[in-house]
């Protein structure tokens, strides 16, 4: 079955999903590390909606995907979610994309760098099945090497 969930998921929640999953020790300032506490909001991404944030002490400027693998894309929040979610799922790359209404070879793109990671840091597992190995996928999914 095929329908477009994106809009069945609230994008403020699926905002904090990725903050506790990729983030778990929160979101910090990726060159001097201060907390996003020490940051102030610089404007707001056009397509995904994101905060970006400008660090107080260095005026790097960040936001939720930075260091992850989503880094550098347009895909809000939901769209991340549900790709996750689906690849846990072992969705087809073309179910997922007629999901997130997304072109094919932009999933497969990210479906392999999400999963590339995820083998980087368990060379010998298959895919993730438990739930504590789904969190490790998910959390190696936010650090991008
Ligand atoms: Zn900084």
């Amino acid at each position: 079955m095929e329908f477009p969930i994106t809009e069945l998921l609230d994008e403020e929640e699926s905002a904090e999903w990725i903050l506790e999953h990729f983030h778990p020790k929160g979101l910090n300032c990726p060159k001097c590390k201060r907390d996003v506490e020490q940051s102030r909001k610089f404007r707001r991404t056009q397509t995904s909606a994101l905060d970006v944030q400008r660090c107080k002490h260095c005026g790097t400027i960040y936001n939720l995907y930075t260091g992850t693998v989503f880094q550098g894309s347009q895909w809000t929040p939901r769209q991340v979610v549900l790709l996750m979610r689906g690849i846990c799922k072992g969705e087809t790359t073309r179910e997922l994309a007629a999901e997130l209404e997304l072109n094919y070879k932009t999933v497969l793109t990210m479906r392999h760098r999400v999963q590339a990671n995820a083998e980087l840091e368990q060379p010998n597992t298959a895919f993730p099945d438990s739930h504590s190995e789904t969190d490790e996928m998910f959390q190696n999914a936010g650090e991008k090497r």
